[in-house]
């Protein structure tokens, strides 16, 4: 059984080497090979890749052409990995990859899906603990889909779950939702979440509660509902109050009186109101964008990949996969592209192969 681990990395070059360390350690007794996905970074993670792939076949590269963003990149990892059980982890050793062999053997005992499930979050701050709370029960009442609590993106594929995954290609991509989409055989093992190894988070505030949101509106409509419910209690309260200020009026009372009141009605309504449209806005943002069926990814560069054979519909791959000549010098910038770009039922739009890096 060979096991292919997917691991994203934006600016890793100090969490690398060690991470890799880890996992020759632990999976002394496996047959594994590992695909960093870089995903635009600006450091010299890359080329540390490369150097490494060029003395361990094992070891493999795919480049994005720039910063696609953490669920993206997981796509493309699993487009192109061919083991029989795909793990996807971080390049920070946050999730341990001690429980590898575990969920290796739960794999072979036929379940699709093998999600750790944080259960100790020492490493995380008091606020990204109790936001990480709230947010799954939140999502356990309004998702279309129940996602599994705690569970992040370290997850096992089996083959049949990769295949499922590799069939979602919506652009507004929320990994952990589509898993649960797929309703494949899943099992949770607890495991406690580790501080980063090295380095920082790449997860601002801002990020978070984007990707938060990524995941509210691509597997709920309940905003969209909220908002009528809201605009009908509203407008209930404001036929109301109304009809009070009618009654008032003909009682004969000074109506000046009123004014504030109705001043602050009338921000607090209009506030909502703009936040209801916010929210259909958004949604029709996501039609928009998703009706335009871009390709998720671009492939720049890859190593120790025959990427080029691979049919993956709504991406682009610029380059034919080679392994490293130290002639090279660093990397070379595909001077031949064709894209071998591939619709949504599979068949090549060009067909070109794709081009050699000279
Ligand atoms: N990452 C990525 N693209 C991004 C952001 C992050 O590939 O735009 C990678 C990053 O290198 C790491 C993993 O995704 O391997 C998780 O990111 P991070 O550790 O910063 O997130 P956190 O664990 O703090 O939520
Ligand atoms: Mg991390």
């Amino acid at each position: 059984m060979l096991l292919s681990l997917v691991i994203p990395v934006l600016n890793e070059e100090q969490t690398l080497p060690i991470t890799l360390g880890r996992l020759r350690e632990v999976l002394r007794d496996v047959r594994w090979e590992v695909i960093f996905v870089d995903d635009g970074s600006t450091d010299s993670t890359p080329e540390m890749i490369e150097r490494i792939a060029a003395e361990d076949a094992g070891v493999k590269l795919i480049r994005l052409s720039r910063n696609f963003g953490h669920q993206t990149a997981i796509t493309a990892g699993l487009d192109f990995a061919e083991g029989d059980a795909v793990v996807v982890m971080d390049a920070d050793l946050q999730d341990p990859p001690e429980l590898l062999p575990r969920m290796l053997a739960l794999c072979e005992q036929g379940y699709d899906l093998v999600s750790p499930q944080r259960v100790l979050r020492e490493s995380d701050t008091p606020f990204k603990r109790w936001s990480a709370g709230l947010y799954y029960q939140l999502m356990a009442r309004m998702a279309d889909q129940k996602l599994t609590p705690q569970v992040g993106d370290f997850r096992l594929y089996s083959r049949r779950g990769v295949q499922v995954m590799r069939s979602l290609r919506e652009q507004h991509r929320y990994m952990r939702g589509l898993a649960a989409w797929c309703g494949l055989r899943e099992i949770v093992i607890p495991y406690e979440r580790q501080p980063r190894a090295a380095g920082y988070t790449h997860y601002s505030l801002w990020k978070m509660i984007r990707f938060a949101w990524t995941g509210i509106s691509s597997f709920s409509a309940f905003p969209l509902r909220l908002s009528i419910a809201v605009g009908c209690v509203l407008g209930l309260i404001g036929f109301t109050y109304l009809f009070i200020v009618l009654v008032l009026a003909m009682a004969g009372s000074n109506l000046v009186r009123g004014w504030a009141s109705l001043i602050a009605l009338q921000c607090i309504f209009s506030g909502i109101i703009l936040l209801a449209l916010g929210a259909i806005g958004d949604y029709v943002a996501r039609v928009y964008e998703e009706s335009k069926g871009r390709p998720l990814y671009v492939v720049a560069e890859a190593r120790n990949l025959p990427v080029h054979a691979m049919r993956v519909p709504r991406a682009v791959i610029l380059c034919d996969s080679r392994p490293f000549s130290a002639s090279d010098g660093g990397f070379a910038v595909p001077q031949t592209s064709v894209s071998a770009e591939a619709d949504s039922e599979g068949r090549d739009r060009a067909c070109e192969r794709p081009g050699i890096i000279s």
